[in-house]
């Protein structure tokens, strides 16, 4: 029998069939006028998801990573000086990759489980007297730790200090699961993926670009030729690509768009922060702890949940794989062996957590985990239940 499991790591998601039918078509010419129909729509249907009427969304062949690189070499020059803070694994390589492009990066380092730390970004921005920072770099949603950081809090500190720097925020894991609002707090490049909240295959970076983005674009030196914007800005006006575009992406984002308008995108935050609080029911009834230092900074996407003093977290999660076939994600960076993670986001139902949650407990009672066999699912039940909106099955 195949492995029909859905997989509990935080990104890529289980793909819904509508979307993978979306994707599984034959090529098509990109040059044709159906394609050109086709792309700009979508681009201004992401503006919904992004919360910004006047930015502009652009698009690359490219996990997120590339996005990240997109928005630092688009604009900013060498020696330019960026803010950010390390608490987790994803700022860490985004920390990495503008040290890497020569950019002068400070960097706050926090304790790993904290979020972004608004009021020390204020102090630096205060010192900051020559605004030699260029832009302050946020990652929304740590999906190594499983925290979400407060952005409005940022650009609260941002404005307290007066200070002119660009804001980005890397929400590759919150977009399209967790609010977003690109225009209210003043972010200028929103970075994400096809692959979380959007349901698709990898393959598409996904940008939200601010005017004063596109502006700073225009002096910017860093060297870009695949990722630079202009290329595609200009060749997107035409409904066109300056190369060949991933077609079958682009179809399928269009179907996870409808999907997402047809649940309407308030529903989708709050099926994905109830199930979310599903699973730390069930986490707490385990007599287990999140990595997140406080409840408020618990991600609706992702929990990363340290295993007990003495246990590895690399081997149960080997463990629920090879036994039965389920994988989770596993602690990554400082959190290896510490911590796993259960990733709840993108087309996910009460049923399907409630199957995750069941099999991390069978696994963990295999490695006699201090826990009691069927507690964390019956906290979860308890909660569904009293929160289920009740749903008529269509016949
Ligand atoms: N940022 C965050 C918060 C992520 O979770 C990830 C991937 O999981 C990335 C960036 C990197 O994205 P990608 O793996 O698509 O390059």
């Amino acid at each position: 029998m195949s492995n029909q499991n859905p997989v509990f790591i935080p990104g890529p998601t289980n793909i819904p069939d509508r979307l993978l039918n979306a994707m599984h078509m034959q090529t098509r010419d990109h040059r044709a006028p159906d394609f050109v129909e086709t792309f700009a729509p979508v681009l201004n249907d992401c503006k919904r998801v992004f919360g910004t009427e006047t930015g502009q969304v652009i698009t690359f062949p490219s996990s997120g990573t590339g996005g990240w690189e997109a928005a630092v070499t688009n604009t900013l020059s060498p020696g330019d000086k960026v803010l950010i803070a390390r608490y987790g694994m994803f700022s860490h390589r985004w920390i990495d990759l503008c040290q890497r492009h020569g950019l002068d990066v400070q960097v706050i380092e926090c304790p790993w489980g904290d979020g972004a730390p608004a009021d020390q970004f204020e102090t630096a921005l205060k010192a900051d007297t020559e605004q030699q920072i260029k832009a302050v770099l946020v990652t929304h949603n740590e999906t190594a730790t499983g925290v979400r950081s407060d952005i409005g809090a940022v650009r609260k500190a941002m404005d307290n200090a007066g200070h002119p720097a660009m804001l980005f925020v890397d929400c590759v894991s919150s977009l399209a699961s967790m609010p977003f609002d690109m225009d209210g707090w003043g972010v200028d490049i929103a970075v994400s993926g096809s692959q979380k909240g959007f349901m698709l295959a990898t393959g598409m970076a996904i940008l939200g670009v601010s005017q004063k983005a596109l502006a700073a674009m225009e002096t910017a030196t860093l060297p870009r030729t695949f990722f630079d914007f202009r290329d595609m800005m200009a060749a997107n006006a035409n409904g066109g690509f300056p190369y060949t575009p991933p077609l079958q992406l682009i179809y399928g984002l269009k179907e996870s768009l409808s999907m997402l308008f047809e649940e309407g995108l308030d529903n989708v935050y709050a099926r994905h922060h109830r199930l979310a609080e599903g699973v730390r029911q069930a986490v707490a009834a385990w007599g287990l702890r999140l990595c997140a230092n406080s409840p408020e900074l618990a991600s609706d996407t992702v929990s990363a949940i340290y295993v007990p003093e003495g246990f590895d977290s690399n081997e149960l999660t080997d463990h629920a794989f090879n036994k039965y076939g389920v994988s989770y994600g596993i602690g990554l960076g400082e959190m290896n062996g510490k911590a796993f993670r259960i990733g709840h986001l993108g087309d996910l139902t009460d049923v399907m957590v409630l199957s995750g949650l069941a099999t991390i407990e069978m696994a963990m009672a295999d490695l006699n985990y201090p826990i009691e066999l069927g507690s964390g699912v019956r906290a979860a039940q308890e909660f569904f239940r009293r929160t289920a909106a009740g749903q008529a099955i269509d016949t």
